[in-house]
């Protein structure tokens, strides 16, 4: 399945990324998906699930932000903008001036945008350092 390729190094970088900013509890990783990539919701919440158990991301969302696919033409600057369905077997030749010097713009991005965490200290209570020097071992 294609997008457990995906989804798994995109599970370590956010984990990855709380860890070494101090974040112990994860609610919301926000990603950037460029329409290019055929993903499937379904398939993705399932796999971001299961890649995030044990990890600072584990019970948080993933809300995926598309961004169309893009092609702007060199020759005049017209943009044609496509979604997934309708890029299948589109012809990228400018609809305006029909050159073929077009180039991709957006389309390919797969990137975390933010994430978005509790605080350390509304997570939980820091452990008061222990004064009490009294005592020992009865
Ligand atoms: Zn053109």
């Amino acid at each position: 399945m294609h997008e457990l390729s995906v989804v798994y190094p995109i599970v370590q970088m956010a984990a990855r990324l709380a860890r070494d900013n101090g974040i112990e509890r994860v609610t919301c990783v926000r990603l950037a998906v460029g329409e290019i990539h055929d993903l499937v919701d379904e398939y993705v919440f399932k796999y971001y699930d299961r890649f995030s158990k044990g990890t600072p991301l584990e019970g948080s969302r993933l809300k995926m932000r598309r961004i169309p696919i893009v092609y702007r033409c060199s020759d005049c600057g017209n943009e044609m903008v496509f979604d997934h369905f309708s890029f299948a077997g589109a012809e990228t030749a400018c609809t305006a001036c029909g050159s073929a010097r077009t180039d991709m713009v957006s389309g390919r991005e797969l990137q975390i945008e933010g994430i978005e965490y509790l605080a350390p200290n509304q997570s939980r209570e820091e452990p008061a350092a222990s004064e009490d020097e009294g005592g020992g071992p009865q």
